[in-house]
């Protein structure tokens, strides 16, 4: 019994290994049906194409409301520095609101196959960025929506502040690109998701990553070149305003 659960194990392990590239759709997939970055319809696109993940990027206003805006700007409004309802009669560009975070998790809620990549922005203070960890952890759990999104963020304080206060299996990649893998590992980070620049210069990173247990994740790959020295190099996930470029080459 013991050695079939061994063998059980280690074939679990290999598949994971050599898991097939997964999409995830950066800002949503916004390049289909009058959609836009960030908006709610964008991540349903994701949902109904039946996408990895949907990326969205997270800032907080001025009084402290989470909302899914790539910022820095909303139109001439900085995000961090303008109050909620200035920033909400400001229309994206294709008509849509700009979301709330909770908006964007009752979206998430209606179909779990697709992960939402939760992006958390850097903020001015550390003590900023830690409110804004913990009240999007809050969030999450209130929904339960804890095994269906992941965190990425350029912040090292938001990744260190996920590994403090987030849930057991929380998944957390850091963005910035200046960490080795086993740098990320040992801040107790489960991924890395790093500019495709930085792993054309680090090639190393992905195997070294994957022998250390870490996903690897490469942004904002869009051209079928690039997407296919992702796929040949055996990354986890490619990071792309271009999914169905992915999807066609991953024969999906
Ligand atoms: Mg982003």
């Amino acid at each position: 019994m013991k050695k079939i659960l061994t063998l059980i194990v280690c074939l679990a392990a290999t598949m994971a290994t050599y898991a097939q590239t997964e999409v995830i759709a950066h800002r949503g997939f916004h390049a289909t049906k009058n959609s836009e970055h960030n908006s709610l319809s964008s991540l349903a696109n994701a949902q109904e194409a039946g996408f990895y993940g949907s990326e969205c990027d997270i800032n907080e206003t001025a009084d402290g409301v989470l909302v899914s805006i790539h910022g820095p700007k909303h139109g001439e409004y900085t995000v961090q520095q303008t109050d909620y309802a200035t920033l909400r009669a400001k229309k994206l560009k294709n008509g849509e609101i700009m979301p709330t975070f909770e908006e964007y998790l009752i979206q998430a809620k209606k179909n779990t196959n697709t992960k939402l990549i939760i992006e958390i922005k850097s903020h001015d203070t550390p003590e900023r960025e830690t409110r804004v960890v913990k009240n999007i952890l809050k969030m999450v759990k209130r929904f339960k929506l804890k095994k269906d999104v992941e965190y990425i963020a350029f912040s090292k304080h938001v990744c260190d502040e996920l590994v403090a206060y987030g849930p057991k299996g929380i998944q957390i990649a850091y963005l910035n690109g200046n960490m080795t893998p086993a740098e990320c590992k040992a801040q107790g980070y489960t991924g890395i998701d790093y500019n495709l620049k930085v792993m054309k210069q680090h090639p190393e990173w992905i195997k070294q990553s994957h022998d250390l247990g870490l996903t690897v994740n490469v942004w904002t790959v869009n051209n079928p070149e690039d997407i296919k020295w992702c796929i040949d190099n055996k990354v986890d996930y490619i990071t792309t305003d271009n999914p169905l470029e992915v999807n066609r080459q991953l024969g999906k």
